[in-house]
């Protein structure tokens, strides 16, 4: 896959999946925007080693959640490239709680990000996709999303129900110019899942027809194909990538 001449921001890339992504599309050849809310370490660390690949690499300190920052960030990226030809909308949160112990604020947190992030990021990079009849957007939902469904995510799940639902949404909005697609991931192997029990995280490895989890390069995998030339006629879709897993 060459993306030689593509712009590509993936939110929340400074660790993790987005992070993973972000290598890929630079090994490839493309200018990448590296997003992060507040690990500016990390975000730097990231972006010089991606800078050795592709020569073109920079990133925007942004929470996706604000309507402000965005406006900011995809300002920026238009500043210095002059276009953005593929959005990674990779940034998401889950606070995992028992169900009494759960607020209206950790939903209300947990919707600003993962849902109206999303809408922000396609509303202001959408606009310049549209201008030049070119763009690929690419939405990191979740099993959870599906049938793998957890009460302690609750808030979560129905977040990323919900971006199944907006994928198809957007696709019909900005065709036939943008394809909009969605990854489904299982369980990976992040720091997302740090705070849950080792004998818990067994048992949903256990879950999986493969074993294990899934290494973050074998959703940038799926990814990088999804805004591939390999994948132009597909819009408005979600593929699973989840190693088998079970519903449980
Ligand atoms: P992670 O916690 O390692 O990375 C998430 C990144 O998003 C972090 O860098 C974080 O700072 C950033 N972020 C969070 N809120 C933000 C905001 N408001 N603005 C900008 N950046 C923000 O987690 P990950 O596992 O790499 O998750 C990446 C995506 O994959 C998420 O959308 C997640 O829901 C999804 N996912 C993860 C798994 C898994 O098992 N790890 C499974 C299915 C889906």
């Amino acid at each position: 896959m060459n993306f030689k001449d593509k712009v590509v921001l993936v939110t929340g890339s400074s660790r993790g999946i987005g992070r993973s992504i972000a290598v890929k599309f630079a090994k490839e050849g493309a200018s990448v925007i590296i997003n992060y809310r507040s690990n500016e370490s990390e975000a730097k660390a990231i972006t010089e080693i991606i800078s050795s690949y592709s020569g073109n690499c920079m990133c925007i300190q942004a929470d996706v959640s604000k309507e402000r920052d965005v406006k900011m960030m995809i300002d920026t990226i238009i500043e210095k490239y002059g276009h953005i030809d593929i959005l990674v909308n990779n940034a998401g949160i889950a606070i995992d709680n028992d169900f009494q112990n759960r607020h209206v604020k950790d939903w209300q947190e947990t919707l600003n990000t993962n849902l109206i992030g999303v809408f922000l990021t396609s509303k202001y990079a959408g606009k310049h996709m549209l201008e030049r009849q070119y763009g690929k957007i690419i939405n990191i939902s979740s099993t959870n999303g599906i049938d793998t469904i957890y009460p302690y995510s609750i808030d979560y799940d129905a977040s990323k129900a919900g971006l199944i639902n907006m994928t198809k949404n957007l696709a019909i909005e900005f065709a036939p110019f943008i394809n909009v697609n969605a990854v489904a991931p299982g369980w990976v192997d992040t720091g997302m899942n740090d705070d849950l029990s080792k004998s818990y995280l067994k048992s949903e490895m256990e879950k999986t027809l493969l074993k294990r989890f899934a290494e973050p390069e074998e959703i940038a995998n799926v990814v990088l194909f999804l805004a591939s030339d390999m994948a132009r006629y597909i819009d408005g879709e979600t593929i699973r990538v989840d190693g088998g897993l079970k519903m449980g």
